[in-house]
């Protein structure tokens, strides 16, 4: 590691956080495929479905929508993460400013925030 470098991981540790990255953009990506899927709106056959599924199927849609935010949500972290690596600012809190451990961005790359400050 370089005694210049703007982050205190190696090229070594970011290297892995990037592929560790990519491999949650991947998984998330196909999840994302299945939620819209599920999203999409249903034809409600009023004699094919009772009453009791119809609430059923809508309550199963208010979980989807509600898992479908936190995909959104978990995109843009992902995508961020992506940039700030680009730029040579990944690893830094963006709440105090303080160096984010490498334990805790190798469990969740996409983070922000210091353990203290998420
Ligand atoms: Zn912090």
């Amino acid at each position: 590691m370089s005694v210049d470098s703007p982050t205190h991981l190696t090229d070594g540790q970011l290297g892995a956080l990037r592929d560790e990255i990519d491999r949650q953009l991947a998984k998330l990506q196909r999840s994302m495929r299945v939620t819209n899927e599920a999203l999409r709106p249903v034809e409600l056959d009023q004699t094919a479905v009772g009453r009791l599924s119809r609430i059923d199927l809508l309550q199963n849609q208010g979980l989807t929508r509600n898992l479908h935010q936190r995909e959104q949500i978990s995109l843009a972290l992902l995508l961020e993460a992506l940039k700030k690596m680009e730029a040579g600012a990944y690893g830094v809190c963006t709440a105090c400013g303080s160096h984010i451990p490498f334990e805790r961005l190798f469990v969740f790359p996409e983070t922000p925030d210091c353990a203290a400050c998420g």
